[in-house]
């Protein structure tokens, strides 16, 4: 994967901010409460419980303290209740309880765009229709009224997953055709960053090279097709995820091939955007990483190593079902010498544009589905007014 975070704080580090670092591992569980927890030395004991962390989020297990799992790790310790939530511009509050939130804003039909544990203007708007709905004073900030709420709401909603329904919705909604929509195609590292760089093979060039053979494919089908980079740029997650809502994507594919110290490993995987922590992940990431992960594999002969939640940078940030496809691993001998011949980048661009037309065909819906009853709305509206006279 050879994403290689910015290092903030790793082995041997030494200092007070270390001190607050064993203090967020505690709050999280990872580090167990002991003598030496005062100490400001970022020891093999901090780098495994940073690694423990890392492994339950998602995160990429490396036990070094880099920002992503920064953010991750001083928002885990909030829980929802433990302070007001609300929307501030330049400063985004994120945390556990954010995503708490979201869940259950989801859950009762409100949607606030994904559970990504950061309250941003989507979710303000979602608790605006939520207070709106149930009669309270309508500001946008999560308080005690509004969590009695939902302590009061929750429970009237049972089964099956609101992220699928909702998700489904949107697919069903834009048609079953491919005519029309944008794909982002997002090729791994570039610029400075030329990702792995083995057998012969770069990274960044391999992942290039197949991204211009999906456009080419797409592109006659009709499909608009963007590129998150040039041949010489290399843009920070963030940003390509930017550029990819601001042009209102339908679907984004992330191109990168993986890699490891030994040479063993081989084979294809993909990502989706998924926290199973908290049991939300995108239901249609899921399915179209599936489509592609059965896709490639069936038609290229690439070991299964099959599809999996992530919660990474670029797959949160996107507004649209993001997949992430690591198309073999350099580090193996005969991937790589597949990845360099144009005629397998071919069949692994047909491959990625078949997934594409499966899933907008609609070939199986067996997704399960909650049921949502809109008219406890109503009720709890009515009791709360009975109550209030
Ligand atoms: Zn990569």
């Amino acid at each position: 994967m050879s994403d290689q975070p910015v290092a903030l704080f790793r082995l041997g580090d030494k200092g007070a901010a270390v001190r607050s670092i064993r203090s967020l591992l505690l709050a999280t569980g990872d580090l167990a409460p002991s003598s030496i927890e005062t100490s400001d030395i970022y020891d093999e004991e901090v780098a495994e419980a940073v690694r423990a962390f890392q492994q339950r989020r998602g995160l990429i297990v490396d036990g070094v303290l880099g920002p992503h799992t920064h953010i991750a790790m001083d928002g885990a310790h909030w829980r929802l209740g433990d302070r007001i939530l609300s929307h501030i511009p330049g400063h985004m509050l994120q945390g556990d309880d954010v995503a708490e939130l979201q869940e259950r804003l989801l859950s009762l039909g409100f949607t606030p765009d994904r559970v990504d544990g950061v309250f941003g203007t989507n979710t303000e708007q979602a608790v605006r229709r939520f207070q709106s709905g149930v009669g309270l004073a309508v500001d946008g900030s999560v308080g005690p009224q509004t969590l009695r709420a939902f302590a009061d709401l929750t429970r009237s909603v049972s089964g099956g997953s609101p992220h699928t329904l909702r998700e489904e919705e949107l697919v069903k909604t834009s048609g079953h055709r491919l005519l029309g929509r944008i794909v982002v195609l997002d090729p791994g590292h570039g610029g400075g960053d030329a990702g792995t760089v083995v057998h012969g093979l770069t990274e960044s060039e391999v992942t290039l090279d197949l991204a211009r053979r999906i456009e080419g494919r797409l592109s006659a089908i009709g499909v608009t097709v963007l590129f998150t980079r040039s041949a010489t740029s290399g843009p920070e997650d963030l940003l390509r995820a930017k550029m990819a809502n601001e042009a209102h994507a339908d679907i984004m594919l992330s191109l990168h091939c993986d890699s490891i110290d030994q040479s063993r490993a081989s084979g294809v995987a993909t990502f989706f955007w998924g926290l199973e922590r908290f049991g939300a992940w995108s239901a249609v990431g899921e399915h179209l990483a599936n489509l592609i992960q059965r896709e490639i594999v069936s038609r290229t002969g690439l070991a299964d190593c099959r599809s999996h939640p992530r919660g990474w940078q670029l797959l949160q940030r996107t507004q649209m079902p993001t997949v992430r496809i690591e198309t073999g691993y350099l580090s193996h001998p005969e991937d790589a010498a597949k990845l360099a011949d144009p005629a397998f980048l071919d069949t692994l661009a047909e491959a990625i544009v078949i997934a594409l037309q499966r899933m907008y065909l609609g070939e199986d819906d067996t997704n399960a589905t909650g049921v949502l009853r809109l008219g406890d709305l109503g009720a709890y509206n009515a009791k709360q007014r009975a109550s209030a006279e």
